[in-house]
């Protein structure tokens, strides 16, 4: 490798009780933890804005911190951040969990979906509130170290460069940046194509903008066979492995192209007028569609607790009620929606269901009745 040797004069800046390398959800988590013991910190983030994976990286989706019956098993900072997620924006939270544990039991799960970009900012407000200083911009690009113990950091900003200084330091690089280049053991992972990339495509999003139901767009990344160990990582691609620059911007660039091409060949090519075009087969066998079977009230119940719709003990009732308005028939075993079933179903559903979801339990009781006509 070629190389040369200068010397710099770097200014030194502040010294604080703890340096933060990273605004990650750890990082955060760090951070306010040693402000809330009276420590003065710095938070150095290479990016301009907070959350790292989980807001700049799309990865919005709690995982539930409960233990399926109405009790959190995971609490702490885990919670608080889940909490304030669900604050602004959009949610999936069940609002059962809203003001913190369901006073019953429940099979609701405290799992949600969140608006990335505005729990970053929440975030921001959080730590600012505790006292931690941020540097956003601030690339952490050298540890200085006095044995084993690091003594600061120089960070790159648009500023120059500038060492700041620290009794404690915290790598919360996702990747352990900092540690690596101060000499402590790492490991090289496996990088495989991303899993959001390939699930989501523009139809996805179309549909669910088209039926107002976000979780059409996110399908397949929660549904289907997509993993972190592959699953839905494109034939034919190489693995990457490693963590150099050049790794990495390959990996990256060749996977942006790979989405660009996913989505172009759906576009039709341009045709002029009178042109002739070529015709590639031509399939004359007649088609029928066969519309889907009616639900049994097993098959309806299966598919309510599917939905998470109501609980065991609603299931019973709901059936009853929407055969006694005259929304539903039962014959031999199946339910057949009646005329009138079918216009109060459009006309809700048209006007309603999508301002009531999920805004009080009031409204859930509601989507339970409209949910149910809907899968009907
Ligand atoms: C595709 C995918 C799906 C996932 N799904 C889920 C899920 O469903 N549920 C779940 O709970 N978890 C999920 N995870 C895991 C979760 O997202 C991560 O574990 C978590 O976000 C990691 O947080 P972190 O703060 O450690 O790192 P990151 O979020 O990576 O934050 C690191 C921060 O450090 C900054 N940084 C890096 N290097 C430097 C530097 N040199 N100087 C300054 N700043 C730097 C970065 O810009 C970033 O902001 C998923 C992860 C991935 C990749």
């Amino acid at each position: 490798m070629n190389a040369f040797t200068y010397q710099e004069t770097i200014p030194k800046w502040d010294v604080f009780d703890v340096i933060v390398c990273g605004g990650g959800l750890s990082g955060i988590a760090a951070a306010l933890s040693a402000a809330r013991r009276g420590k003065k910190v710095l938070l150095l983030e290479k990016q301009c804005v907070l959350g790292g994976l989980a807001t700049t990286g799309l990865v919005n989706y709690w995982v539930p911190l409960c233990n399926g019956r109405g009790k959190y098993i995971i609490k702490g900072m885990a919670q608080e951040f889940l909490q304030l997620s669900v604050k602004y924006g959009f949610d999936t939270f069940y609002p059962d969990w809203k003001d913190g544990e369901p006073d019953h039991p429940t099979r609701q799960r405290s799992d949600s979906w969140f608006s990335g970009g505005i729990f970053a900012l929440a975030l921001l407000k959080l730590l600012k509130d505790a006292g931690v200083e941020i540097l956003y911009d601030a690339l952490v690009s050298v540890p200085i170290m006095e044995g084993n113990h690091c003594k600061g950091v120089i960070i790159d900003g648009k500023s120059g460069r500038r060492f700041y200084g620290c009794k404690v330091l915290v790598d919360a690089t996702g990747d352990a940046t900092v540690l690596s280049q101060a000499g402590v053991p790492t490991v090289d992972g496996t990088n495989y194509f991303t899993y959001y990339g390939e699930g989501i495509t523009l139809d996805g999003c179309r549909k669910a903008v088209e039926k107002k139901d976000i979780f059409l767009a996110y399908y397949h990344p929660y549904g289907g066979a997509a993993n972190l160990h592959g699953g839905f990582h494109p034939k034919g691609k190489p693995l990457y492995q490693g963590v150099t620059m050049e790794v990495i911007n390959e990996y990256l660039q060749e996977n942006q192209l790979l989405m660009l091409e996913k989505e172009k060949d759906k576009t039709l090519p341009k045709l002029e007028e009178k042109q002739a075009v070529t015709i590639k087969s031509i399939d004359s066998a007649q088609h029928f569609t066969k519309p889907p079977a009616r639900y049994t009230e097993a098959a309806l119940v299966h598919a309510l607790e599917e939905n998470g719709i109501g609980r065991p003990s609603t299931y019973a009732p709901t059936i009853t009620t929407i055969i006694n308005r005259g929304y539903v028939t039962r014959t031999k075993k199946t339910l057949a929606p009646t005329e009138l079933g079918m216009i109060v179903n459009n006309i809700i559903i048209a006007k309603a269901l999508f301002f009531v979801l999920r805004s009080s339990n009031e409204d859930r009781l509601d989507i339970v009745s409209l949910k149910t006509l809907e899968l009907i």
